[in-house]
């Protein structure tokens, strides 16, 4: 996997600096007097509150959740607390930006950590989508100028910036998810000839491969190359156009890792999410988002055994209390962290909580005006598509 410089996302760029270390006050707590702490500073806050917790977060933080799930689904239960005041998001800041942006007017979004962001989505610079834009453009490729139908519809995965998902909203595109991407990509080939598929490459090639685009109708846009460092004639072509993103976790799964656990396991199933690259996808028995992982390993007959090719705080969850009558392992023995998910700490948890019981308000998360409604419009059409 060629390595890429994770570049900062206009949200980092912006906030980044007005992240605020944790206060002294909030180190060095027993866990008995963080968890009592901020259970009472949830009993103060009350329907005032709304915790959501996304699967990657450790335990001592998705123990407080209202709402636990993955991207899509958690997005979904924005909506579902109108009367809370706080929604305090443990996950990542794009997550949090999608919650400002679906949250009602009078909601204000937190994120824990600001330091919590995600390196797949820092991978897609507005300024590197504009200009690719522009080059597919030039190109005619992007418009089938006097047919009346787009040529290239744009889809990111949510995993990406408010920007960057305003620019696919205006542009005719969509948000997906790791639950709904197969039908996105179904609604954006009802539009147009070709899918620009960012930033996660994994995610776009695993899902086309499987409703039955070939391999050689995909081509990898390299963002730092001049048209994407593609061929063309290959350009015109391709049905798939994959920006060159990853996900630092899932891409360390891989093929000796599946070929290990079947002979150490034999009868072993192997699930993995299909941000693992596309060899990976291949010699697993299976792969699903991390709602589609949970439900086929607890709905399995006590007794199976999986290994699981997704992040570890999710993978030893299911071991130890949702699926506790099955063996279930990682994939990588060494286990695959999200670092990023892991800065939420129960500490700042804490600190947020019991600041807000003094109407005080840290971390905010506000995706700017002038980018909010196409962002609403994307994100509206995600929640749409089925
Ligand atoms: S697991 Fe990967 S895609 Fe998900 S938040 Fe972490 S770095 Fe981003």
């Amino acid at each position: 996997m060629a390595s890429m410089t994770p570049l900062l996302t206009e949200f980092e760029k912006e906030h980044i600096t007005e992240r605020q270390a944790l206060p002294d006050r909030y180190l060095g707590l027993s866990e008995d007097e963080m968890d009592a702490r901020i259970a009472e500073a949830r009993r103060s806050l009350g329907s005032r509150l709304v915790i959501l917790g996304h699967h990657y977060q450790r335990d001592e933080v998705i123990k407080f959740a209202d709402y636990t799930g993955d991207s899509f689904r958690l997005a979904r239960h924005v909506a579902a607390r109108p009367e809370a005041d706080y929604i305090v998001f443990c996950g990542v800041h794009f997550m949090a930006e999608s919650a400002d942006v679906l949250a009602a007017e009078h909601q204000r979004v937190i994120l824990p950590d600001l330091a919590a962001g995600c390196s797949m989505a820092d991978m897609a610079a507005p300024d590197q989508l504009d200009r690719g834009w522009d080059e597919l453009m030039e190109m005619e490729v992007a418009t089938r100028r006097g047919s009346g139908q787009a040529g290239v519809v744009p889809v990111t995965y949510i995993n990406s910036a408010a920007a960057i998902k305003a620019f696919v909203g205006e542009r005719g595109g969509t948000v997906c998810t790791s639950s709904n991407a197969a039908a996105a990509l179904r609604w954006a080939f009802s539009r147009g000839e070709k899918v620009l598929f960012l930033p996660d490459q994994h995610l776009g090639r695993n899902t086309a491969y499987r409703m039955g685009i070939a391999l050689d109708e995909m081509v990898v846009w390299d963002p730092d190359e001049i048209v994407g460092g593609v061929d063309p004639d290959r350009l015109v072509r391709a049905r798939m156009i994959l920006w060159k993103g990853y996900c630092s976790v899932h891409t360390r799964f891989s093929v000796p890792q599946v070929e290990a656990v079947r002979r150490q396991h034999p009868g072993v199933r192997v699930i993995v999410h299909p941000e693992v690259p596309w060899e990976v996808a291949q010699a697993a028995d299976d792969m699903g988002s991390t709602e589609y992982i949970v439900k086929a390993i607890t709905t399995s007959p006590a007794g199976s055994v999986w290994a699981v090719g997704t992040e570890v705080h999710l993978v030893n969850r299911l071991a130890r209390s949702l699926a506790p009558e099955r063996t279930v392992l990682s994939l990588d023995q060494f286990g695959c962290l999200c670092s990023t998910m892991f800065r939420v700490s129960p500490n700042h948890l804490l600190w947020i909580l019991e600041e807000l019981v003094e109407e005080r308000v840290h971390n905010e998360i506000v995706v700017p005006d002038h980018q909010k409604h196409w962002t609403r419009v994307a994100l509206d059409r995600m929640l749409s598509i089925q």
